[in-house]
Order: structure tokens, then C-alpha cells, then sequence
């Protein structure tokens, strides 16, 4: 039986395997963490370094297909395991999307609109640029950041020299994006196959507490031609990226009704969650019918649905048991033992206004 290859171990992989378990498929995990929600379900898994040689030839040779849940493992770690065995989405596609630099530039080269931002490799670099976005922004890490971490806001000039301090070493250097003063924000999450085709879920919108996902409603609750705006652009830049496998689009939606892109993530979103309980396939199952070159499933949802993250403690079982007898609710959660402040724990997917069998119109 085919073996998937899953380089992270964290929920997204755990979730991908439980859905490649359902086709038939054993995964195999590399990770270097001890603590692994992905390891804990799958038939194998590797504790190693992403620059072991040996251990990524032994795990290249182990598998049939390698795909990510986790988007900062060393492009030369994929490049290595590419002359082995196929890797899905390809390693210029996490080349493009591991740096906000190179991202924003790719997006912003097919057309789509994209925050307006600069490179910034000093504090006089980091002057001049806040001359251009008004004294204000948000200055980044170029890589390796996640949930808000390795980003400071700069609400006024004075606010420059400390956030440059407290960034300014990270390797990779830093971008400094104008602050968008947004009406919501949405997400895509477009699968593509081997073939080149595409299937995009409905876009969502996401609401965020402390720069951590908190809650996604399906479908956003915006006009359809924004909605058919932000598939559209999505798929534009799946297909310039040339991704197999998942690539899920943040946006931002300003009161112009512009859409502006935030950043791109080539592997299961957080926001595609709801999909697992809403849809016929989930973002998980697609991610493997792509990588694996089955059909795509069609992402028609049978309800609406939202879906809220569980962070910290409120993962507690106890607090959980009341929504375990409601019906439409569904609780996941990741296994991880310890519930620190802000980390994703699990999320409960809540389907509403369900539609009578024959399913949602298909946008
Ligand atoms: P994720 O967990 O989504 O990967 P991240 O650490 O990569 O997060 P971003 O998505 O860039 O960071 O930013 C996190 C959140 O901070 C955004 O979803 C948004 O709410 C806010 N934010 C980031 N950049 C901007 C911006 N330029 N203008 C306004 N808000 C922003
Ligand atoms: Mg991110
Ligand atoms: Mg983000």
C-alpha cells in the first residue's frame, strides 16, 4: 500500500493522516519535535532533523509521495528528498512562500493586489519606509514567523528603533507592510491536482484575537462578487505557483471592497478546518487525493458552518462534555499534552442552517 511522507508533526499532519488512513494510505512522519499529534496517528515516524541527510534518505526511501503541513522546513531538505522521491507542493513553491519578501513579490507579479510593503535591512532603510506608509506599519520577519510571533507594530515613527531592535537580528532580514485598515479578513483554500486542476472551497472569513485564528465563518458573510473575487485570485496564484497539492490565500477585504493578499500558506490552513464536518471532502482528504493523483472531490459544503479554535485550557474535557450531546457540533481535538496560553489545542466545527439533501448551491 502507498505511504505518504508528512514532513511536520504537528495538527495539520495529524489531520492529514487520519483523512489518508480513510483512503487507504499510511503516512510517515518526520518531525523533530518529541511531542507529535501527527506521529501519535500515523503507522510510522521519524524523529529527526530536517538537515539529517541520513535520515531524510532513509524516510525518502520509506515513502512514496512526500508532502508539508509546515512550511519552514529548509528548501535544500526538499531539493534532497525531490531527487528521490516526488515532493508535492514542490520545494520552489516553499522557496516562494517560507520568505514574505519573495511572496508578496510573486503575488504582486500575477496582478493580484497584494499589502503594499518593503524590504528592510536597517534602521535608516526602516525610516525612509515609514516616510512612504505614513509613520505607521507593521514590521515582519521575513521568515520562520506564525501566529503574529516576529512581528511589531509601529504605530509612530518613535515606535521604529525598538521594534527594529527587538527584530532586526532574525535571519532572513524583515519586511515592513503597510498597516491595512480592513473590513474583514477572508481566506481561500484552493486544491490542485497533478493534472492542473483546480477546486477551491467557499471563501471564508477569519476573525483573529492576539494575531491568532480564532474563528472562521463558511461562507464569509460578504457580496458574492467579492467572494468570486477572492477564488478568482486565489486560483491565479495556485496556478502561477504551479502547487499540487493545497494553497490557502489570506486577504485582506478594505472598505473600497479591494482585496489585498496577506500572505499565502502551501499546505491544510487553520481556516479550512470547517471543512472536515461541512463538506463531502475535507481540505485534508483533498491535500492527499492531490498528492496522490486520485480525482479531487468536488468542495460543495452540505451546511454553512463555523468553525472557532481551542487555545490554551479551553480544551479541558470537562469544559467540552456540554457540546459533545449537541447536534451539528463537532469537537477535534489535536492530543497535545500541554495546554499553554494562545496554543492550539483543537476547534469545534459548528454546522448551521443546514441544506436539505441536494446540497449548497455550489459557490
Ligand atoms: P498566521 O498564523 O496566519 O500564519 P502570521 O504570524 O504569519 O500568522 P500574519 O498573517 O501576517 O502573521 O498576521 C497575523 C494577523 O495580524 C493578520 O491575520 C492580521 O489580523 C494582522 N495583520 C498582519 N499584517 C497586517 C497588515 N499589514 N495590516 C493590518 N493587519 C495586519
Ligand atoms: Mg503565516
Ligand atoms: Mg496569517
Amino acid at each position: 500500500n502507498a505511504t505518504i511522507g508528512i514532513l511536520g508533526g504537528g495538527q495539520l499532519g495529524r489531520m492529514t493522516a487520519l483523512a489518508a488512513a480513510r483512503l487507504g494510505y499510511r503516512c510517515h512522519i518526520l518531525a523533530p519535535e518529541a511531542e507529535s499529534p501527527a506521529g501519535d496517528v500515523a503507522a510510522a515516524l521519524t524523529r529527526a532533523d530536517y538537515r539529517d541527510e541520513e535520515a531524510l534518505l532513509a524516510f525518502a526511501k520509506s515513502v512514496d509521495v512526500v508532502t508539508l503541513e509546515f512550511e519552514n522546513v529548509a528548501v535544500e531538505a526538499l531539493e534532497f528528498l525531490a531527487a528521490h522521491v516526488p515532493v508535492r507542493p514542490g520545494a520552489n513553491v516553499l522557496r516562494i512562500t517560507q520568505d514574505r519578501m519573495l511572496e508578496k513579490g510573486f503575488v504582486a507579479e500575477q496582478g493580484v493586489p497584494v499589502t503594499p510593503f518593503f524590504a528592510i535591512e536597517n534602521e535608516a532603510e526602516l525610516a525612509r519606509a515609514l516616510k512612504e506608509t505614513g509613520g505607521r506599519g507593521i514590521l515582519k520577519t521575513r521568515r520562520m514567523g506564525y501566529d503574529g510571533r516576529g512581528q511589531r507594530l509601529i504605530a509612530a515613527p518613535s515606535d521604529a528603533a525598538s521594534a527594529f531592535a527587538a527584530l532586526g537580528k532574525a535571519p532572513g532580514g524583515l519586511i515592513l507592510e503597510q498597516i491595512v485598515p480592513f473590513v474583514c479578513e477572508l481566506s481561500v483554500v484552493t486544491a490542485r491536482g497533478l493534472d492542473g486542476q483546480m477546486q477551491s472551497y467557499v471563501p471564508v472569513q477569519n476573525e483573529h484575537a492576539h494575531h491568532i485564528l480564532k474563528r472562521t465563518l463558511a461562507p464569509a458573510p460578504q457580496a458574492p462578487e467579492v467572494l468570486d473575487e477572492a477564488r478568482s485570485l486565489a486560483e491565479r496564484v495556485v496556478e502561477a505557483l504551479d502547487v499540487v497539492g493545497l494553497l490557502a490565500v489570506e486577504m485582506f477585504l478594505d472598505a473600497e471592497g479591494r482585496l489585498l493578499v496577506n500572505e499565502l500558506a502551501p499546505r491544510p490552513h487553520n481556516s479550512g478546518h470547517w471543512t472536515m464536518d461541512a463538506c463531502t471532502v475535507s481540505q485534508f482528504e483533498q491535500l492527499v487525493r492531490a498528492i496522490t493523483g486520485l480525482p479531487l472531490g468536488d468542495p460543495v459544503r452540505h451546511a454553512d458552518a463555523s468553525m472557532e479554535n481551542l487555545l490554551g485550557d479551553e480544551a479541558d474535557i470537562d469544559r467540552l462534555l456540554p457540546l459533545l450531546g449537541l447536534p451539528g457540533t463537532f469537537v477535534h481535538l489535536y492530543g497535545k499534552s500541554e495546554p499553554k496560553p494562545g496554543r492550539k489545542m483543537g476547534h469545534v466545527n459548528r454546522l448551521l442552517r443546514p441544506y436539505p439533501p441536494g446540497f449548497a448551491p455550489s459557490s
